[in-house]
C-alpha cells in the first residue's frame, strides 16, 4: 500500500468512537409555538401537533412535536457576528482529509429512530460520536472516505429521545485528477449516463413499475386518496398503507422549464423540464421530448413514452400529443 495512505490510515484510525465535542444543548425548550409553526411550514395538519383541545383526546393526551423535529431543537441558528463557532473533532476530521486530496463532500444517507415523542417543556441535547471511516473505496464520484456519525438526542433526564446515523463521502472529484494528468482522453471514453434517481424502500415499487412500461400512482388503501411523488404515508388520513393505479399516460403541460445551464455528462441540452397535469388528477415531473422548446405551450396535450438510456434505466417522458376528446 502505498505509504502516504497507510500513513493517512493510522491518523483515521485515531478519530474512531470520538465525540465530535461537548453535547449541543437545545437554546430554548420544546415549545408549542414552535411546533406549530413548523407544521404550519410543512402544511402538516395533524391536531396531535397543533391543537391544545384536540390533543387531549389523541392517545398522546397533550400536545407532542413531530419526531422528524427532533433535530430542530438543537440547531444552532445561522452564523451570529462576533460569534467564532467553535472547531469539532470532525472539522478536523474533514480537515485531514481534504489535506490528502479528498477535498469534496456529499451525505449519501441518513437514517433517524425515535424512542419517544418530545413535549411541550423538554430541552433537548445532543451528542455526536464519529462511528466508524472506511475507504478509500472507489465511487462515481472519485475515490473516498465514508464517515459515519451518530448524533444521540437526550432529554432533560438525559434519557435517549432518538438518534441520527449520517453517512458522508469525502472523495477527491474525479476532474481535479483529469486536471493534474492534463491527457487528451486516452482512455476508454465510456459514455457517462444521466444522474440515477434515488431508489429507496419509499419509491423502488415505482421505478419497478415503470421499468415494466407502467407509469403508476400510489394510492392510500385507506381512503382511495391519490398521491404522486411516492412517499410512506397519506397527508389525508395518515395511513402507511397503499396499492397503486396505473395512470393512463395523458396529460397537460401545467408549467415548464428550458434548462440550458449548467451541462451535465449524460443530458442532451437543452432540456425541457414540464410539470404535467395527469388525466388522473396528480401531477409529475418529467422531460418533454420531440418537441422545440419554443414549440412547448402550458395546456398542452402531452402522452407518455418510456425511453430506455444506454445504461438500461427506463424513464417515463412526455411527448406532444393530439387533443383528446
Ligand atoms: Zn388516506
Amino acid at each position: 500500500m502505498d505509504p502516504d495512505l497507510t500513513e493517512l490510515e493510522g491518523r483515521l484510525q485515531q478519530f474512531i468512537g470520538r465525540t465530535i465535542g461537548p453535547p449541543v444543548v437545545a437554546r430554548d425548550c420544546v415549545t408549542e409555538a414552535a411546533i406549530r409553526q413548523f407544521c404550519d411550514v410543512i402544511g402538516d395538519r395533524n391536531p396531535a401537533y397543533r391543537d391544545a383541545e384536540s390533543a387531549v383526546e389523541t392517545r398522546h393526551a397533550g400536545v407532542v412535536a413531530p419526531p422528524a423535529m427532533m433535530q430542530s431543537w438543537v440547531l444552532d441558528g445561522p452564523p451570529r457576528e462576533g460569534i467564532e463557532k467553535a472547531r469539532t473533532e470532525q472539522d478536523r476530521l474533514y480537515d485531514l482529509l481534504s489535506e490528502y486530496g479528498y477535498t469534496s463532500a456529499l451525505g449519501t444517507s441518513s437514517e433517524e429512530h425515535y424512542e419517544r415523542y418530545l413535549r411541550p417543556g423538554d430541552k433537548v441535547s445532543a451528542e455526536t460520536v464519529i462511528e466508524s471511516v472506511t475507504g478509500p473505496k472507489k465511487t462515481g464520484l472519485g475515490e473516498g472516505w465514508f464517515i459515519t456519525t451518530r448524533t444521540t438526542f437526550r432529554d432533560n433526564a438525559d434519557a435517549v429521545v432518538g438518534w441520527i446515523e449520517f453517512r458522508v463521502l469525502k472523495f477527491a472529484p474525479k476532474q481535479s485528477v483529469a486536471r493534474e494528468s492534463e491527457q487528451p482522453a486516452t482512455r476508454d471514453p465510456e459514455r457517462p449516463s444521466r444522474i440515477k434517481p434515488p431508489m429507496a424502500r419509499d419509491n423502488a415499487w415505482w421505478w419497478q413499475a415503470v421499468e415494466k412500461g407502467r407509469l403508476p400512482i400510489q394510492r392510500c388503501a385507506q381512503c382511495g386518496q391519490l398521491r404522486h411523488p411516492p412517499r410512506p404515508m397519506c397527508d389525508a388520513c395518515g395511513s402507511v398503507e397503499f396499492d397503486s393505479i396505473d395512470a393512463c399516460g395523458r396529460g397537460s403541460v401545467h408549467s415548464f422549464t428550458v434548462v440550458e445551464h449548467p451541462q451535465f455528462p449524460g443530458y442532451e441540452y437543452p432540456i425541457i423540464v414540464v410539470l404535467i397535469d395527469l388525466a388522473e388528477g396528480e401531477r409529475i415531473v418529467s422531460n418533454l421530448i420531440d418537441c422545440a422548446p419554443d414549440d412547448c405551450r402550458i395546456g398542452m396535450p402531452v402522452e407518455v413514452v418510456f425511453e430506455t438510456g444506454e445504461d438500461g434505466m427506463v424513464l417515463p417522458l412526455f411527448r406532444p400529443a393530439e387533443a383528446s376528446s
